[in-house]
């Protein structure tokens, strides 16, 4: 994905209907909006710090934050205490950022963020760092790889792992890496991360890398470069690596009780009461496109880790 030359993100603009996939703060501003009300409660938790660092990894067409800047406006002082930074690979992505937020710094990783106080969003970030798959075949864990010739297997030194033959686990160590670090950040200095993507609650094996072009699954092989190649995110190994890092963690809840939590059917309506007949179905199809069980709804989750001695934030806990 992020190969100087031949990256799928480098050169593109991925996003939207003429693209190949839609993120939630494409789909409606309310995603945002809603995401950004948060923002404002967890600034206030943290003790509205004078200045912070507020921090988005893959912002993509700058949506997001542009909402949450906007939304977050409803609590004084927010939007003059936020430092931007912004961790983007993506030379094309980063020029669009600008042209929506201006004022931010770009980075390559979190590792060259400033100190201090932190609030940090992560949506469809996780997903598309890379994994490493293994499969047990004849007793045998073998490590799925590439080749020219397609894919392949190399021996693996795994054999402790459970599993029948034929079962796949994923891990994703750069992923942990990350969130370790964002742990490490949190232990130090005050702070939130919320965590948005689409995966599962509890490791388990399974087959989940996809590539997807032009809004269609394709073989992941298939015209290298010219697909978002992503898989689901194991929240499990997640919250472990943010707890090693020294984070306090809570057990993620579905996208569709996040957003449902935070007022999606109020704010909805509010915009309905504004539109016209044909912008009033644009409205309840995005809103049944984020929070429907049988769409982005449930198989997307909110994780939060905190610093340990802040307020387990709203609506984490609630039942
Ligand atoms: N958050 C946005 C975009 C999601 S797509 C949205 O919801 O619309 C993934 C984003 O992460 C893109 O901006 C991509 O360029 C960026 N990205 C992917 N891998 C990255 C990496 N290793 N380092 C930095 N940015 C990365």
């Amino acid at each position: 994905l992020g190969h100087p030359v031949h990256g799928y993100y480098m050169s593109r603009d991925p996003f939207g209907e003429q693209g190949d996939f839609m993120t939630a703060p494409e789909i409606s501003q309310i995603f945002g909006e809603l995401v950004g009300v948060w923002c404002a409660a967890a600034w206030d938790a943290m003790g509205r710090p004078a200045q912070f660092n507020l921090v988005e990894l893959g912002p993509g067409r700058g949506t997001l934050m542009a909402d949450i800047l906007k939304a977050a406006k409803v609590m004084p002082g927010f939007r003059e205490a936020a430092r931007i930074h912004l961790v983007e690979m993506s030379p094309i992505l980063r020029k669009l950022q600008n042209e929506k937020l201006g004022n931010a710094t770009w980075h390559e990783s979190i590792a060259s963020i400033p100190d201090g106080p932190l609030l940090l969003i992560a949506n469809e970030f996780f997903d598309a760092i890379p994994i490493r798959q293994f499969e047990k075949r004849h007793g045998k864990w073998l490590e799925r790889c590439v080749g020219a010739e397609g894919m392949g297997f190399m021996p693996a030194a795994l054999d402790n792992a459970q599993g029948a033959n034929g079962d796949v686990i994923e891990f994703g160590p750069q992923r942990s890496d990350i969130a370790r670090e964002i742990g490490q950040r949190l232990a130090k200095h005050k702070g939130y991360a919320l965590i948005i993507d689409y995966g599962h609650l509890q490791t388990a094996p399974g087959d989940t890398l996809q590539a997807v072009r032009a809004h269609e699954y394709v073989a992941v092989t298939d015209q290298p470069g010219e697909s978002d190649i992503t898989s689901h995110v194991d929240f499990e190994a997640l919250a472990k690596a943010f707890s090693q890092g020294g984070a306090a963690v809570h057990l993620a809840i579905t996208q569709r009780a996040f957003l449902l939590a935070m007022g999606l059917e109020h704010r909805a309506a509010i915009l309905s009461s504004k539109a016209d007949a044909n912008s009033r179905d644009i409205l309840a199809r995005s809103v049944a496109r984020l929070a429907g069980e049988t769409e982005m709804g449930n198989l997307f989750k909110v994780m939060v880790a905190t610093s340990a001695d802040l307020p387990m934030p709203y609506p984490f806990g609630t039942p």
